[in-house]
């Protein structure tokens, strides 16, 4: 494919996929976007700790080939005003695998976010959290060595589908006389009024990665959270088809709760994934007092979203929390955290939830030796108290250092 401004690097060969797995040479080309705001710093800094760790672990023997993409600020600087180019899109589609910045949504009649728009347009579905502690980051948890959950979040349906009618409009006095009329539904005068479609199909796909997930890290067990108790026909069915997907397409890997109480009296077999559900507002419960019971979470949008920001401060807050954004194959990984305008090009905020985001993008491709390495240098950085301001503001005696400073700190340290 020919582009505009994207620029793929001779030198590297592009992931492809066969038998529905990636393909990756020693030399993959990977796509960045370098974001906007405190975008390129955190993007220097990482990538120097990404190319490190990759030279460390492989001795020169495998090498990423970087291309830039551009999407937000940068975008609209160099395709006439276009923060949203659709070559982006065809080169992450042709990459299969990018990792992102921060973007900015700039304020604006009908301006969408360009993230959702991403998520969007590629049908990235699910939205992939991995939640674990660090030795020596300040948590407000008692025993935040407990916490190890990776959330894998539906992306596309719920309440953010967008369908919505504003109070007052002809448009909602139409739904509204509709769900009265024809479908005898009780509410207040004048209330806006949003729909929520939870689907078969949204809610499959979704459990189906998390499962799979589970099974290619040797993790224990796979919990939906829902609300079905009280919206019984969307976060109830969610529930239900995650079983249901379970059953069908993983009847040998996975046994319900309830079969390993029935047959196994709470002892699970060797190799065997427990499928377990909890309801949305006790989740957040546990994840305070037992979150050593929890594993892999599959959730919908909305619990997803208040859920995976409030576990992310359990073990040190965004400025650590990585994550990406997947389809069936194209990934791409992202900073969890926004743009930090007041912080922009100050060198001084923590680059780890983008590193980390680097970190899911190397296991992804199964280069797992990087993120082994990063961690562990991650982890020895932080126990010499070397940190950027917002761990040293939560620690006693840490020694504060700038975005650049902390990668050198951690490369020093692989
Ligand atoms: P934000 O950019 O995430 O910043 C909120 C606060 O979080 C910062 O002021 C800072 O806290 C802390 N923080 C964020 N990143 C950090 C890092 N790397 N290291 C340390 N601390 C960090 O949220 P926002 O101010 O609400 O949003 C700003 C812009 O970002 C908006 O345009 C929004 O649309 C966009 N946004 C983009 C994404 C995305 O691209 N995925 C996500 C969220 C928001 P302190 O002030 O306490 O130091």
């Amino acid at each position: 494919m020919s582009y505009r401004h994207v620029k793929l690097p001779e030198s590297g060969q592009k992931i492809s996929i066969s038998d529905n797995r990636l393909v990756v040479s020693d030399n993959p080309i990977l796509g960045f976007i370098e974001g906007d705001g405190i975008g390129s710093d955190i993007t220097s800094a990482a990538m120097r700790v990404w190319d490190a760790a990759v030279a460390k672990a492989y001795g020169g023997q495998r090498k990423v080939h970087w291309a830039e993409l551009f999407l937000g600020e940068k975008a609209a600087g160099i395709y006439d005003g276009d923060y949203f180019p659709a070559e982006t899109l065809d080169a992450i589609k042709e990459l299969t695998v990018a990792i992102k910045g921060p973007l900015t949504t700039p304020v604006g009649g009908g301006f969408r976010s360009l993230n959702v728009s991403l998520r969007q347009e590629l049908d990235l579905y699910a939205c992939v959290r991995p939640v674990t502690y660090f030795s020596g980051v300040p948590s407000p948890m008692k025993r935040p060595e407990d916490v190890d959950v990776v959330i894998f979040r539906e992306n596309t349906e719920d309440v953010y589908c967008g369908i919505e009618y504003q109070s007052g409009t002809p448009e909602n006095e139409k739904v509204a006389k509709f769900l009265r009329e024809e479908m005898g539904a009780e509410f207040f005068e004048d209330a806006g009024i949003g729909i929520k479609p939870i689907s078969p199909f949204g809610s499959k796909r979704l459990v189906r990665k998390a499962i799979q997930f589970a099974i290619d890290n040797d993790r224990d067990s796979v919990t939906l959270v829902h609300k079905g108790n009280i919206m019984k026909f969307t976060e109830g069915a969610f529930r239900n088809w995650g079983y249901e997907l379970a059953r069908d397409e993983f009847p040998d890997q996975t046994i319900s709760e309830d079969e390993l109480w029935e047959k196994y009296d709470g002892e699970a077999p060797a190799g065997k994934i427990i499928i377990k559900d909890r309801i949305a507002d006790i989740m957040f419960q546990l994840m305070q007092l037992r979150p050593a019971e929890f594993d892999v979470l599959a959730t919908m949008n909305l619990n997803g979203d208040y859920l995976s920001d409030a576990l992310a401060a359990e073990v040190g807050g965004m400025g650590i929390a990585p994550g990406a954004n997947m389809a069936d194959h194209v990934a791409v990984f992202e900073a969890t955290h926004g743009t930090a305008p007041k912080y922009a090009n100050l060198d001084k905020v923590n680059p780890s939830s983008l590193m980390f985001s680097g970190c899911m993008m190397f296991d992804y491709i199964g280069w797992r030796e990087v993120s082994a390495m990063i961690n562990q240098a991650f982890a020895s950085t932080v126990a010499a108290g070397i940190v950027t301001y917002d761990f040293a503001r939560q620690m006693d005696g840490a020694t504060e250092v700038s975005t650049s400073g902390f990668a050198d700190a951690l490369i020093e340290r692989l």
